[in-house]
C-alpha cells in the first residue's frame, strides 16, 4: 500500500500550494500569532474548544446498533435495521448532531477553515478509538454541490484528511467520484433519499480493490449517501465498506 497518495487539488490554501510539511506548520504558527485560535463551537478566543462548548458536546457511546450506529441497547440491531438494513458493513458516528458540533460543522461548511477541521478531527480520532475502527483507506464523500466544488474545498475531505493524519491511515480522495449532482436530501423520506443518490458515485478499482474502505463524512442523517458510496465501492471490489461521520442526526420515531 502506498501511503503517499496525492492530496486532492485544493481543499485549503496551504494544501493547495503544496508546501513541505514544515513550512505548513510554521505558517500555522504564524497564523496563530496573527489570528489567535478560537473555540470551534462558539468562536470565542482561546483554545480549540472552550470549557462550555466542550461540556455541551454529546458523545455517541456504545451500546449502539451494530449496523447503523445509533444509540441502541435492546438487542443487536435497531428496529429500522431489523426491518430494512442499511446496505453497507456499518456506520459509526462520534457525536450527536447538536449544540457546538452542529455550529462547528456549519462554520466548516461555509468557511472551510483548516484549524477548525483539525479541532473537529481531534474529536473524530476519539470516536475512531471508541469504536475500534480499522481501515486500509479513508475516502471522503465527494463534494455535494457545484457551489461547494467552486469554493475549492469539501468539508468531508478536510475532516478525512485531518483524521487520516492522526490515525496514520492513507487518505484517498481519488477513490470515489460523484458522477451526477444530487438535489438536497432535506425533507425526503428514506426511500426517496435512496432514490435521490442512487448511482451518484463511481469508485476506482485501482485504489479500492480488496481494501477495507472507510467513507468519511461530516454528518449522517439517514445513511443513504453512505449507502450510495458503498454501492460504488463494492462494485469496484472493496473488501468492506464502513461509514464514519463526526456527527449523527437522531431521527424521530426510531
Ligand atoms: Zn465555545
Ligand atoms: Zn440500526
Amino acid at each position: 500500500m502506498n501511503p503517499q497518495i496525492p492530496l486532492p487539488a485544493g481543499w485549503d490554501l496551504l494544501s493547495r500550494l503544496r508546501f513541505p510539511q514544515w513550512i505548513v506548520h510554521l505558517s500555522e504558527e504564524a497564523l496563530d500569532l496573527l489570528f489567535p485560535p478560537r473555540c470551534a463551537g462558539c468562536g470565542r478566543p482561546g483554545g480549540s474548544w472552550c470549557p462550555a462548548c466542550a461540556a455541551a458536546i454529546s458523545p455517541l457511546v456504545p451500546p449502539v446498533c451494530s449496523l447503523c450506529g445509533i444509540p441502541w441497547s435492546r438487542g443487536e440491531r435497531c428496529p429500522r435495521c431489523e426491518a430494512d438494513p442499511l446496505r453497507l458493513d456499518g456506520v459509526r458516528s462520534c457525536y450527536i448532531y447538536s449544540g457546538p458540533i452542529r455550529r462547528a460543522l456549519h462554520r466548516l461548511k461555509f468557511h472551510g477553515r483548516y484549524r477548525l477541521a483539525q479541532a473537529l478531527a481531534a474529536w473524530m480520532t476519539e470516536g475512531w478509538a471508541r469504536f475500534a475502527m480499522e481501515a486500509d483507506l479513508l475516502v471522503p464523500v465527494p463534494a455535494s454541490s457545484a457551489r461547494q466544488r467552486l469554493r475549492g474545498y469539501n468539508q468531508a475531505a478536510m475532516l478525512a484528511q485531518a483524521l487520516a493524519e492522526r490515525v496514520t491511515i492513507p487518505f484517498c480522495p481519488r477513490a470515489l467520484h460523484r458522477v451526477r449532482p444530487t438535489p438536497s436530501q432535506v425533507g425526503l423520506t428514506q426511500s426517496a433519499r435512496r432514490e435521490n443518490v442512487r448511482g451518484a458515485f463511481v469508485a476506482d478499482p485501482q485504489w479500492v480493490r480488496g481494501k477495507r474502505v472507510v467513507v468519511v463524512d461530516d454528518v449522517c442523517t439517514s445513511g443513504a449517501t453512505l449507502e450510495a458510496c458503498a454501492a460504488a465501492l463494492y462494485q469496484a471490489g472493496a473488501q468492506s465498506v464502513w461509514g464514519f461521520t463526526l456527527a449523527r442526526v437522531i431521527l424521530k420515531g426510531r
